[in-house]
């Protein structure tokens, strides 16, 4: 990191930043050198290359507004190669204390997002935020237990891990033995609608949704920066999974894009963008997977039929478009077949 990124983060503490691998997003095309780099090779080379810079070296992070750090999520689904590190996962650094906000998708994930974190700086982890219940976001809670942090998510959040925690601790060890899985841990402090948790001159602003991506989402506003920190409710250039409502989803994202955010880090995709011109790719998805769900049942359609059918302008927008859209029109029939 700079001198210059350092005084723009004045407020901060001294310990603050100083390690090579922290770098400032491009805030204007948030591209990054990666994929600056990666751009000028053939593509056979690229899930190589992905794996290779996940698994070396100090987590990659980037700065998406001072004090504000993300690691970028592998659009790839979980693999003994990737250690479930597939979610955006990162930090916000105050003058007292730090908020993880996602910890990672396994154990090993978290582990070494801890690691990045105490190369940026030494003051304590005090809270960890679960955005929701899906394991790429969670599954590296355990690894900031030593912290004793309050580990915050959705008043549902319980009921929602008790019902699935373990099926998904079982089919992440499957993939990565149980030492680098991780555990389910459960949050100690819950959202209920809204809550502030105070960093020292910096609040994060908690939401906990109503029922949309999941039945699970918190979001974090940190006005001061003007930065989103959306998790699932936003995906970009990786296909959206809905495991939730649409109509709750395409509601939630018109509360969200009222919020005084000019930035905005989604769940998935490139880690800083501007707000609210990133919803633009998924609100289209959830529109079109709406409309054309409502006519296949107003036809009379059988879901089978439906997922041969809705949706299929979108092919070749989304990665992993394949492993996920059947579900969704699966998802979005059962909820509009009822209308
Ligand atoms: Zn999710």
């Amino acid at each position: 990191m700079s001198a210059n990124r350092r005084d723009e983060a004045g407020s901060l503490p001294a310990s603050y930043g100083t390690q090579a691998s922290v770098r400032p997003a491009d805030r204007t095309t948030g591209i990054r050198r990666r994929d600056l780099l990666v751009g000028a090779m053939c593509t056979c080379c690229l899930p190589a290359l992905l794996r290779a810079a996940q698994q070396t070296g100090p987590m990659q992070l980037d700065e998406v507004a001072p004090g504000v750090f993300f690691r970028r999520g592998a659009d790839e689904d979980a693999a003994a190669e990737n250690d479930d590190a597939l979610a955006n996962i990162g930090f916000v650094v105050g003058r007292e204390a730090v908020a993880v906000f996602d910890p990672g998708g396994s154990l090993t994930d978290g582990e070494r997002l801890r690691a990045a974190i105490r190369d940026v700086t030494r003051l304590p982890v005090r809270y960890v935020v679960l955005s929701h219940v899906h394991p790429d976001h969670i599954f590296g809670a355990a690894a900031f237990e030593p912290d004793k942090p309050a580990f915050i998510g959705h008043e549902h959040l319980p009921a929602a891990l008790a019902q699935r925690g373990e099926y998904y601790r079982k089919r992440l060890a499957a993939v990565l033995g149980d030492h680098r899985a991780g555990k389910v841990v459960a949050p100690t402090q819950l959202v209920r609608d809204r809550l502030q948790i105070d960093l020292g001159g910096r609040t994060l602003e908690l939401t906990a949704h109503p029922l949309a991506h999941t039945n699970t989402d918190v979001t974090a506003l940190d006005r001061k920066a003007g930065l989103l920190l959306a998790s699932d409710l936003v995906f970009v250039r990786r296909v959206p999974s809905l495991d939730g409502s649409l109509r709750g989803w395409i509601s939630e994202l018109g509360a969200l894009r009222a919020l005084p955010a000019r930035r905005v880090v989604p769940g998935h995709g490139p880690v800083a963008l501007d707000w609210p011109r990133a919803a633009a790719d998924l609100e289209r998805y959830l529109n079109v997977l709406l409309s054309e769900t409502r006519a296949a049942i107003g036809k009379g359609q059988s879901i089978e039929e439906a997922v041969e059918t809705v949706g299929r302008s979108e092919r070749g927008k989304w990665a992993l478009f394949d492993d996920y859209h059947g579900r969704n029109v699966t998802q979005a029939f059962k909820e509009l077949e009822w209308e």
